[in-house]
């Protein structure tokens, strides 16, 4: 009884979820987000910029606008969903597990033309390593041989317009599908099928058309819906800062600035931070920090918003000087007026032999 009167009380003050976006190549990850946002990023792919990693932030209007026709019964209690894509190649598996370790939950991509592909596996040997909860989106629905095209429709509906063909064809792959989960040691069923007790045991299936849209309700109220039943604690927002580089990159003008992920606590303009890198602590000053716009993609190159102060959960861009040898997957600390910079240092320099050993041993 105690732990539902602190859930209660803290369901006001919530973070977003970071959600990270997962499987083999070519399943859809980046054509899934770019249905979401409304923009074309996969299209834009020559460019190579799915090679690094991509970060959207879904406010909470917009996800009750997607979510609109499914009517959800409980209100959306947390203030968006960041959503963090990490490039899908063999040789990024470093990239990737450090993504997934952020996460609080994931989308596992895959092509119910294809089934479960290695990268697919691999993926799910991840999340099962980082404890990580995850739904499967059962992408490309629209290829099935006859499919009605149904835009946006939640999945039942769009399901219940098809014609008997495709409703077996349909029912024939998942049925594969869930076989082949199975084997890998998992059950999974129709996220519709299962029942709340047996959800984190049993994988959510949502079926999803990148293309047309149909599904995407779906996927996107079961991830925050899922969110605000089993995370209320974890999602509490908290003060405490917890934010972890992800990328070191060298812009034009700024000098090299680093991509974070803030989990939880606030950054603002002029902030004193420890960074940690190759030759030791990096003791510098936020100059400013940036994010994409909401819904836009952080690797298109445009415009960014700049902000004085921001708050958790954000994929946020920081110049500041001397970050040239800052690590990645390591933590950063504000360095706050009552603190000892020697003691921040540390705590700063302690993340280096446990990113560095992880990296040596994936
Ligand atoms: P990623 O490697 O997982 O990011 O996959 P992409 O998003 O780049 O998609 C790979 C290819 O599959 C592209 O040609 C997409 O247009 C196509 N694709 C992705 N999702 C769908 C879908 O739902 N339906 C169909 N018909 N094609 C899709």
């Amino acid at each position: 009884a105690e732990k539902k009167v602190s859930q209660k009380a803290d369901s006001e003050n919530l973070r977003s979820p970071i959600c990270c976006i997962m499987g083999h190549v070519d399943a859809g990850k980046t054509k899934l987000l770019d249905c979401i946002r409304g923009t074309n990023v996969q299209e834009n792919e020559a460019g190579g910029i799915t090679q690094q990693i991509g970060a959207t932030y879904f406010p909470a209007e917009i996800l009750k606008d997607k979510t609109r026709e499914l009517k959800p019964d409980a209100a959306l209690k947390v203030p968006g969903l960041l959503i963090i894509d990490t490039p899908g190649h063999e040789s990024f598996i470093n990239l990737r597990s450090r993504g997934s370790g952020l996460c609080d939950i994931a989308i596992l991509v895959v092509d119910i033309m294809d089934g479960l592909k290695p990268q697919t596996v691999e993926s799910l040997k991840l999340l099962k390593m980082r404890k990580t909860p995850f739904i499967v989106a059962l992408n490309k629905v629209d290829r099935l041989y006859g499919w009605k095209t149904c835009q946006n429709a939640p999945f039942v509906k769009a399901k219940n317009q098809q014609c008997k063909d495709v409703q077996n064809e349909f029912n024939k792959r998942l049925t594969e599908i869930i076989g082949n989960f199975k084997e890998q040691g998992w059950n999974s069923d129709l996220y519709y099928k299962i029942k709340n007790k047996d959800m984190g045991e049993t994988i959510s299936i949502v079926p999803t058309s990148a293309i047309s849209g149909e599904g995407i309700p779906d996927m996107l109220l079961l991830l925050v819906k899922w969110c605000q039943k089993t995370m209320v604690d974890k999602l509490t927002y908290s003060e405490k800062l917890q934010c972890t580089v992800l990328e070191v990159k060298a812009s034009e003008g700024d000098g090299t600035t680093i991509d974070v992920v803030l989990v939880n606590g606030v950054l603002h303009e002029g902030d004193q931070i420890v960074v940690c890198g190759m030759q030791g602590p990096i003791v510098t000053t936020i100059r400013a920090l940036s994010t994409p716009h909401p819904m836009k993609e952080l690797r298109v190159k445009g415009t960014y918003l700049h902000h004085k102060e921001i708050k958790a959960a954000q994929f946020i861009k920081i110049a500041a000087q001397d970050l040239k040898h800052a690590i990645a997957g390591t933590n950063i600390f504000v360095v706050g007026p009552d603190d000892d910079l020697e003691v921040i240092k540390k705590l700063t320099m302690g993340d280096k032999k446990t990113v560095m050993d992880r990296t040596d041993k994936t």
